[in-house]
């Protein structure tokens, strides 16, 4: 692996002349970085984003466009649907926690409604409908689908309501999500520097951020900002050597990125002194899918089960990873497999099929009787509609029947004779830059770096440890809006910057 390039800070006085200048300078053109640039446009900022791309998108273009928002949206009242602030509070402080930032939760749910008609005041498309079954993805264009809601623990907490806004495309949305922010921030006026690489932040000698040295085309470059420079450049899953760093379990599983998650925003940050939150956490899409899983079981290496399989699937798959190594099986009967729709399979076939459940412990390699006590135990409760284990809710228990079937991750969503791929589950980060609520970066003392700003998966946003579907472009743009609004507001203005050339 070759050495990563040096982050180290380069002083005003060294910086050599400005090949460009802005008020506010947004590295990165993903979801956050068009929310940021948008708000600092149209706040009256001159805004110039630098991406090493050749175009926006970032993994948010690639991404299923859910959007994780709710407490009374008008497609849930369209749709019928009854939230409350504090239901949504009190869901994601569980599902996204231990440690979950209660000024940033706070800010989220009270901005939610809000935030969710910005989008479709910039012309983001939701059609009114409601997926009812769990999935990564429905193959709808409903709008809104559920994300562990109506689940255990969270049953028990709050008025289950679902939160999933999906961008009206029948499929994965993010393309469409990215289309129209990115056009509303040249709309607004943002200028683009594309096949732009950020490397090093640059300083004045009072430790005010005030501008970035890139590399174009492999010439090196330098952008000069009057206000603030707001990182956007996602999380770290691209590189290796800071997954060995901070989240060693997320090593060797597929990416779900574009390429460019590299953590460079983070490095250079942290270069001139920030703090970083979270780093360990990461979410983790068991190639299972959510529908089988449902109607089955989950058990590990020693045919137990571990957790309720109709929770939202990241749990189940951080579960999985971060307790058995991913080392389980979803185990269902042929009824149960059928009932699935052949759309929302996800051309998964089970990778071995028995009449008997010994006969399945001997094709797993599980011990001999374990599945068939946990097969036992299960389907006594499910006759009574009861899960004492785990509390799945009735509306999934069954006692299982043969045919039996077991599907291995690892193999992800393909044949059953096709060789394992990807360790069983694609990964993301969700740690980052410690951020206060409006985007500022935060040093180890807990002090704003003048300067710079951050938001998206360059920042620790709403989730701590745990994952749902729909936080990560939910608190990107959300905390991505707020920071350019910060970035542009006047009382970021630091004086001393009239220093920086004007532009050419
Ligand atoms: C298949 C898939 C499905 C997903 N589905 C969902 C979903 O439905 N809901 C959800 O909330 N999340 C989903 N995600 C995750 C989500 O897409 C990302 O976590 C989110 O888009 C991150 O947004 P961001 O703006 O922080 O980063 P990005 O969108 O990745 O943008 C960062 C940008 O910064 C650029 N960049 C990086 N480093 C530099 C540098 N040094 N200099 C210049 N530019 C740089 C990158 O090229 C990139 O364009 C999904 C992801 C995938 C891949």
């Amino acid at each position: 692996m070759a050495p990563p390039r040096s982050v180290k800070p380069v002083l005003l006085d060294d910086a050599g002349p400005a090949d460009g200048v802005a008020d506010v300078l947004v590295v990165g053109f993903g979801c956050a970085g068009a929310c940021a640039a948008y708000e600092a446009a149209t706040a009256g900022a001159d805004v110039m984003v630098l991406e090493r791309a050749s175009g926006a998108g970032g993994t948010s273009a690639l991404s299923g466009g859910e959007l994780y928002l709710g407490a009374g949206t008008a497609l849930q009242r369209e749709v019928g649907v009854e939230d409350s602030p504090e239901a949504m509070a009190a869901f994601l402080r569980e599902a996204l926690g231990p440690a979950v930032d209660e000024d940033k939760l706070q800010a989220y749910v009270a901005g939610s409604v809000e935030h969710f008609d910005w989008l479709v005041a910039r012309g983001v498309p939701f059609s009114p409908g409601l997926y009812d079954d769990p999935s990564w993805m429905p193959p709808t264009d409903d709008g809104l689908m559920w994300l562990g809601e109506r689940s255990w623990p969270f049953t028990e907490l709050a008025t289950p309501a679902p939160r999933g806004h999906r961008p009206a495309t029948g499929h994965f949305g993010g393309w469409l999500l990215m289309d129209r922010l990115a056009a509303a921030a040249r709309e607004a006026g943002v200028r683009e520097e594309v096949d732009t690489l950020a490397e090093r932040l640059v300083v004045d000698r009072d430790g005010r951020v005030v501008g970035v040295i890139a590399r174009q085309y492999g010439e090196p470059r330098t952008f000069l900002a009057r206000q603030a420079v707001v990182l956007t450049t996602g999380g770290f899953v691209d590189d290796d050597g800071m997954l060995a760093a901070h989240a060693p379990h997320l090593i060797g599983k597929d990416k779900i990125s574009c390429g460019g998650e590299d953590g460079s925003g983070i490095r250079m940050a942290q270069a001139v002194g920030a703090a970083v939150k979270h780093m360990s956490a990461g979410q983790v899409g068991l190639h299972a899918v959510p529908a089988f899983m449902a109607r089955g079981l989950v058990v590990n290496k020693h045919g137990q089960r571990f957790i309720n399989e109709d929770t939202y699937p990241g749990r189940i798959g951080q579960a999985a990873l971060f307790r058995h190594d991913l080392d389980c099986w979803v185990v269902l009967d042929e009824k149960g497999y059928e009932e699935v729709p052949e759309g929302e399979r996800w051309g998964v076939l089970p990778h071995h099929v028995a009449d008997t459940l010994e006969e399945l412990e001997q094709l797993t390699g599980m011990p001999p009787g374990s599945l068939a006590a946990t097969v036992a135990l299960y389907n006594e409760g499910a006759a009574r509609g009861e899960d004492p284990m785990f509390h799945k809710d009735p509306r999934w228990l069954r006692p299982l029947e043969p045919p039996y079937a077991a599907i291995d991750p690892h193999r992800s969503f393909r044949g059953p004779n096709d060789p394992p791929v990807g360790g069983g589950a694609a990964v993301f980060t969700l740690g980052g830059l410690a951020t206060d609520v409006d985007g500022r970066v935060l040093d180890l003392d807990g002090q704003v770096i003048p300067g710079l700003l951050a938001a998206g998966r360059a920042s620790s946003g709403l989730a701590a440890w745990g994952y749902i579907s729909g936080t990560s472009l939910g608190d990107g743009t959300f905390f991505g809006r707020r920071a350019g609004r910060t970035a542009a507001s006047p009382t970021e203005r630091d004086p001393a910057l009239t220093r920086a050339p004007a532009p050419a």
